[in-house]
């Protein structure tokens, strides 16, 4: 930011740094007329931002004013772009109206009506229809500066302004990923100490945590009880977080406080534990190329409304724990797919169901448009009728029946707004005829007023036309002048000398003349429609006030949300190959005929996506599964893991049958990429995500890994790949499928007793490979890397040069009898003999090097090693029985 002092500003101007002062890290919407201006650097930001033009205005110190603007009427889509690229915008209005005809004084009062940022959204134009947009609070987690201690708890509360969510958490720091991740938030605000990983981007500027007793009063205040006690219990953490968050959001409505659900205190423990990486491998909400169409959500939305996709989208990311809590949802739509009629009859109420909650969140603070009403009617009456088809049903299960309890309420609600808007809305109040006619008397009266006015001034455009002998003589109403009354030139000079005729304005081809009747029936219609706008506005604010007072209202919308969640979930199983899992408290692992939904849903027409079974039980929990590439091993890693979300969530899997034992941690690495963007290898990555694994994972985790150590050297990799294997078998023991290419670690099925090997069926044919996509019993055979190569594309003559190179290099290793010190588990990897490249390494001191010396080490290094005999590593030990152990 340009240092710039108000000093010898224009009074203007003087404003805008007042202003700008108040909200240093927001672009500041300077209102002008129609017109938000941006100026200084503001304005050079915004021009590059939005790709509009930068021009200058005047000069301050010396030099110019840099200045854009965009129109008022279309500053909407210029916020959006704005919030998606993380500015943030302060909007300054002009909060008092010019007077006409009367020189102001000074510039007009202008204050700061609203912050926008991403997390603080209420306009459809800024939403998304089917996901939330959560504000995220963090508080505590030890003192500034210093990094937090385990055992020191995070206060978390979240809410979406756009719908009145707001919910806390108390949890250890270990679990914040899996909270970032799972509420993947647009906006964060925590303490400047916390790391926040990937989601550092979306960080708020920081703000200073109140005291516990102020918080708790704060709350309590905010919701108008004298004690937080009210509502359940909140550690301090929470209490602090969740009023920094209602403080934040107050802020940003400029003082004002949208509509919010009463905080609840969520239950961590209730939810399945998926950290960051394992979403991003699975592609559950958004895939990895950023696009929403190829994930879980897309494969299973069958969503007839936004707010239910909404749901859906929340229910998909934090599935449950607790096999009662899944079994009540899998009853309530498992009650919907036997019942057709009623599922069809749901379904074309809730499509007519608009988003109660958004019209709530922006009516609340004071944003609401006409239709913002009209989705509150429609809304009320398609829950009534979504409620009937649901009672016609009979026998509901529980959850179906709580739900149906909500849907037949507000009906006076609906009844008034039926009765008080107009059959066709306009956009905006400002524009009038919100109000239907017959609703209120007073406004009747004064419309009747302004309309007869204006009937009778239509009448006189006859009467003028015959007493003045002008046939073309017009009646028109002028944005400046009011009402005139308009002749041709030619026709104006005959009427010159008639007193009752002022003329007003002439121009090249009319004259405009008023009467004195003209002039008094503009001022009665000018009067009577502003008094007609003032009641329509006071008739709105009272429809307002009486949604915002209908406590019924937010129920009736989740109602409505969760009903359309069951509907989703009984449409789909009822469309095609999806089962109802059996989810019990023990440790089996049993799925069968599972498919990939979304590979399934990619794969071209006329190919068929082959299902598999997939079995860990207790007594073989771990699986090791080898195959070429392309043989289809990521995807039946990913749809085990899938199969494991949907089943929690409470869903249909894509399976014939599945049987599971509750899963308490999912960790799913397939796939790795590189992570450029934070200038880490793909090793690293791997290395860092596994790391994860080892120390979070328990017994009742289910862990799935994809070509662990393939980003190294290949005995390195396959040490690490084969470590990490019996850690996970022998000390974490939780279930686990481990894909891999070192076909060498089949070997450790002798070892390792819960072991067991799979490979992915493939056939030759012709000097061709055909995958089968099957998951058999079993350890490949060899790589078929070359036939992949050429299969890819890879030319020919490199193809069969690497062919005839494969079969030489097999023939020598075969000549070596036993390659790898594979079983000797007690030390995992053998030292390196002792030898002059490693003494070199260990004498010297890295950080006494200048860079220039370390590359010329490192080259050195390089050549030394070029002229070493590879060092045998046979001698160390051979298999010890003692194996099953870390
Ligand atoms: P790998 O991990 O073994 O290299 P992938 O899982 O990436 O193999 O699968 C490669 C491709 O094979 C997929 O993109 C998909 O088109 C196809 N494929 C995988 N599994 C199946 C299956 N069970 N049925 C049909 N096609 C499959
Ligand atoms: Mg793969």
């Amino acid at each position: 930011m340009t240092r710039l002092s108000s000093e010898g500003a224009t009074p203007a101007m003087a404003q805008w740094f007042t202003l700008k002062a108040e909200n240093p890290e927001a672009l500041l919407f300077f209102r002008m007329g129609d017109f938000y201006e941006l100026f200084f650097d503001d304005a050079v930001t915004a021009a590059s931002a939005l790709d509009i033009a930068l021009t200058a205005r005047g000069t301050h110190g010396g030099e110019p004013i840099a200045m854009c603007g965009v129109p008022v009427a279309a500053a909407p889509a210029y916020l959006a772009r704005l919030i998606r690229r993380g500015f943030r915008v302060a909007v300054a209005e002009q909060t008092e109206a010019p007077v006409k005809g009367r020189p102001s004084k000074g510039p007009l009062a202008r204050a700061v009506v609203r912050l926008v940022t991403p997390g603080t959204l209420t306009e459809d134009e800024l939403l998304e229809p089917g996901r939330s947009n959560l504000l995220l609070v963090l508080a505590g987690g030890g003192a500034r500066g210093r990094k937090a201690k385990e055992s020191e708890k995070l206060g978390a509360a979240w809410i979406d302004v756009s719908t009145g969510v707001f919910e806390t958490a108390s949890l250890s720091p270990n679990g914040l990923p899996a909270l970032l991740g799972r509420l993947d938030a647009a906006e964060i605000l925590a303490p400047a100490a916390l790391d926040l990983a990937d989601f550092t981007s979306r960080r708020a500027p920081d703000a200073a945590a109140p005291s516990v007793e102020t918080a708790r009063e704060r709350l309590a205040a905010a919701f108008g009880v004298a004690s937080m006690d009210a509502f359940g219990t909140f550690s301090d953490e929470e209490s602090i977080a969740a009023a920094m968050a209602v403080d934040y959001v107050r802020r940003t409505q400029a003082g004002r406080l949208p509509r919010l659900a009463r905080p609840v205190t969520q239950n961590e423990g209730g939810i399945l534990g998926i950290d960051p990486a394992t979403r991003a491998s699975l592609d559950l909400l958004r895939a990895r190329d950023g696009g929403t169409d190829h994930t879980l959500f897309a494969a299973i939305n069958r969503t007839a409304s936004a707010a239910g996709a909404r749901l859906l989208a929340e229910w998909l990311a934090a599935p449950l724990t607790q096999p009662a809590r899944i079994a009540a949802r899998q009853a309530a739509w498992g009650c919907l797919r036997e019942q057709a009629v009623c599922r069809e009859g749901l379904r074309a109420a809730l499509k007519k169901a608009p988003d109660i909650a958004r019209a709530l969140g922006r009516l609340s603070v004071g944003r609401g448009l006409p239709r913002d009403l009209a989705a509150i009617r429609d809304g009320i009456l398609a829950a009534r009728e979504a409620g009937s088809v649901l009672h016609g049903a009979g026998g509901l299960p529980h959850e179906l029946a709580r739900v149906g309890a909500f849907l037949g309420v507000a009906g006076g609600l609906e009844k008034q707004l039926r009765q008080a808007l107009a059959e066709s809305l306009p956009a905006r109040l400002d524009d009038g005829g919100v109000i239907a006619p017959g609703y209120d008397a007073e406004l009747d009266e004064h419309r009747a007023l302004r309309d007869d006015s204006r009937r009778l001034i239509a009448a006189m455009q006859a009467d003028y036309a015959a007493r003045y002998g002008v046939t073309t003589l017009k009646i028109r109403h002028h944005a400046q002048l009011g009402y005139v009354m308009e002749v041709p030139v030619a026709a104006s000079a005959r009427l010159k000398d008639r007193a009752e005729l002022v003329l007003r304005q002439g121009t090249a081809s009319n004259a405009r003349f008023v009467t004195e009747e003209l002039a008094s029936l503009n001022t009665r219609i000018t009067e009577a429609a502003e008094q007609a706008t003032r009641r329509e506005r006071a008739v709105f604010g009272a429809l307002v006030e009486a949604v915002l007072a209908e406590a019924d209202l937010p129920p009736l919308a989740q109602a409505l949300a969760e009903l359309d969640v069951f509907q989703s979930c009984a449409t789909l199983a009822a469309g095609g190959a999806w089962c109802t899992p059996k989810v019990t408290e023990d440790t089996e692992f049993a799925l069968e005929g599972c498919r990939h939904p979304v590979v399934e849903a990619a794969l071209p027409a006329g190919t068929r996506f082959t299902p598999n079974d997939c079995r860990l039980p207790p007594e073989q929990r771990v699986m090791l599964l080898t195959g070429p590439n392309m043989a289809g091993k990521s995807t039946f890693l990913r749809q085990t893991a899938l199969a494991v979300i949907l089943a929690q969530a409470g869903f249909p899997v894509a399976a014939e049958r599945a049987c599971l034992g509750v899963v308490d941690q999912l960790f799913s690495r397939v796939g790795a990429s590189d992570d450029l963007a934070r200038g880490r290898s793909t090793f690293m990555v791997e290395m860092t995500e596994t790391a994860a694994i080892l120390n979070q994972a328990g017994p009742r985790s289910l862990v799935v890994v994809d070509e662990i150590g393939r980003g190294t050297a290949t005995l390195d990799g396959l040490a690490i790949a084969w470590g990490v294997l019996e850690a996970l078998h022998s000390t974490v023991r939780c279930r686990t499928i481990f894909a891999t290419h070192f076909h060498e670690l089949a070997r450790l099925v002798d070892t390792l007793p819960r072991l067991s090997l799979h490979t992915m069926g493939v056939r030759e044919w012709r000097g061709q490979i055909v995958f089968l996509h099957e998951v058999l019993a079993g350890t490949a055979k060899k790589s078929w890397g070359v036939h992949v190569a050429r299969l890819a594309g890879v030319p020919v003559p490199v193809v069969e040069r690497a062919a005839r190179l494969l079969k030489e290099l097999e023939r020598a290793e075969n000549t070596i009898p036993e390659p790898l010190p594979l079983f000797d588990t007690q030390k995992t990897l053998p030292h390196p003999p002792e030898n002059t490249l490693r003494k070199r390494i260990m004498d010297t001191d890295p950080d006494s090097l200048t860079p220039r010396a370390a590359l010329e080490l490192l080259y050195e290094l390089r050549r030394e090693a070029e002229r070493m005999q590879p060092q045998a590593m046979a001698g160390h030990g051979q298999s010890s029985p003692e194996t099953d152990s870390f």
